[in-house]
């Protein structure tokens, strides 16, 4: 089986440093189309435009243009140059990119395993599987999880990968996102039953870094430090480091009661920045909201994982009103399931608006701000996404209003959050490269993934027994 997933894995150009997939290379479905996928330059048409850049403003009807994987022009109307590949989004909403702030996306052939009893929660399953992934498996889950992801338009990831074994198990994450297309974060963080006293890898973090630097194909993908938690003795140390190696630090903190106060100790030791991801926070207190306030660290809620687990609500309403950088992401698909992040954003949104008794506490805008500009402000990546804005990078997601349950109304921000599916993603581009389209992920046979992901999940399953 394992020799199958190689052959399959190499078909699709998803195994080894063999260069960017082509999105329309293996697009199955090219017949249907009378768009070219493979042209450099786009002309969307005809599109109720959220762009989330405040010059610019939104459009109930309006052009975008994309040459050379960035936005050139943005207009209420646009005549196409010649060369261009005009894309009728009549009756669609286009929205930058969605970025995701936190996942760890290994966990994706786990999905939904969180079980019923203490030996088979979250923690103690993902314990015992990861011992079972090579770096091959790390690939696999990681392009089965961005595949879900572009579907769901998330074209940007900030992977937290705690099953960093060694280099090469980090270097997968990098490998499946630069073969899919999509930006990235990667944080090279531990694994789940490393000792407590064996030091942080870094020499394997230097060569991963100096790896990625040296090799074009990473383009859009940085790589970070995945801290240890707070509690860590040498954190003061490794932070240092890492900072020393230009590296960006996500940490979990004071995501629960048992871990209250955690952000203050970082704050004490002069450790916060805004290079700084704190992921959960569902424990922050008021002094530690206007300690990220002043040293301007991002906070990343992942609304449904920290529910299902039981770390108790986002602090939604005391975090939007504060002056912190909010971010959202999936988290892990063990515990929620799927990766819809507009769902997240309707989720923090209703609980907003409950917490406030208040119908119109938090706009669809502000939650959609969190997936787009302020997930790229998070990531150090503002000026490149975020928005559709002249000059950035193409990142588009266009929502097709024409099913049963998205085909009637004109309130843009609230269809989006509130009434959209995955499936009512008709096309995602990310670097100007489309990435689905017509509903259909243009890159790879997703059937394929599919059988593999789902054949790899069921050998674990007897390994595990
Ligand atoms: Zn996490």
């Amino acid at each position: 089986m394992k020799k199958e997933r190689r052959e399959f894995l190499k078909k699709t150009g998803l195994l080894g440093l063999g260069g960017l997939i082509n999105p329309t290379s293996v697009f199955s479905n090219s017949e249907q189309s009378s768009v070219d996928l493979q042209s450099k330059s786009f002309l969307i048409k005809n599109a109720r435009i959220l762009s989330m850049d405040l010059e610019i403003g939104d459009f109930t009807s309006g052009d975008v243009l994309v040459e050379n994987g960035k936005i050139s022009n943005v207009s209420n109307s646009i005549d196409a140059p010649p060369g261009v590949e005009t894309i009728n989004a009549e009756g669609g909403i286009l929205i930058p990119g969605l970025i995701d702030c936190h996942w760890h996306l290994w966990t994706s052939l786990l999905r939904s395993m969180s079980g019923d009893s203490a030996e088979e929660g979250y923690f103690k399953m993902t314990a015992r599987y990861s011992r079972l992934y090579d770096p091959e498996d790390m690939e696999l889950a990681a392009t089965y999880a961005i595949a879900e992801a572009i579907h769901s338009g998330i074209t940007c990831i900030s992977d937290y990968n705690h099953n960093a074994r060694n280099r090469q198990f980090v270097k997968a994450s990098f490998d499946a996102m630069a073969k899919m297309g999509i930006r990235g974060h990667v944080s090279y963080g531990t694994y789940r039953d490393m000792p407590g006293n064996e030091p942080t890898d870094f020499k394997g973090i230097s060569e991963l870094k100096k790896l990625i630097d040296s090799n074009s194909e990473y383009n859009g993908i940085s790589l970070g430090l995945g801290s240890r938690s707070a509690n860590y003795k040498n954190i003061e140390e490794d932070w240092k480091r890492a900072r020393d190696l230009g590296l960006r630090i996500t940490i979990h903190a004071s995501s629960n009661q048992d871990q209250k106060g955690q952000i203050k100790s970082l704050f004490d030791r002069n450790l916060l920045g805004t290079d700084v991801n704190i992921i959960h926070g569902n424990a922050i207190t008021p002094e530690e909201i206007k300690m990220l306030e002043e040293t301007g660290a991002s906070i990343t809620m992942t609304p449904y994982s920290e529910m299902r687990i039981g770390y108790g609500l986002p602090k939604i309403n005391e975090l939007y009103e504060s002056n912190i950088n909010c971010c959202v992401g999936i988290d892990t698909t063990a515990l929620t399931g799927n990766a819809h992040l507009l769902d997240s954003l309707k989720m923090l949104q209703n609980l907003a608006n409950a917490n406030a008794k208040d119908e119109f506490y938090l706009h669809p805008k502000e939650a959609l701000k969190m997936a787009t500009i302020n997930g790229a402000k998070n990531l150090g990546i503002e000026k490149e996404t975020g928005s559709i804005t002249l000059g950035k990078s193409a990142d588009l997601v266009l929502l097709k209003k024409n099913d049963l349950n998205f085909s009637t109304g004109n309130k843009a921000y609230h269809l989006a959050i509130e009434a959209a599916l995955p499936e009512n993603i008709d096309m995602v581009m990310a670097k100007g490269k489309i990435l689905k389209y017509d509903g259909k992920l243009t890159g790879i046979n997703t059937s394929n993934l599919i059988n593999q992901a789902k054949n790899r999940f069921a050998e674990m399953e007897k390994e595990i027994n």
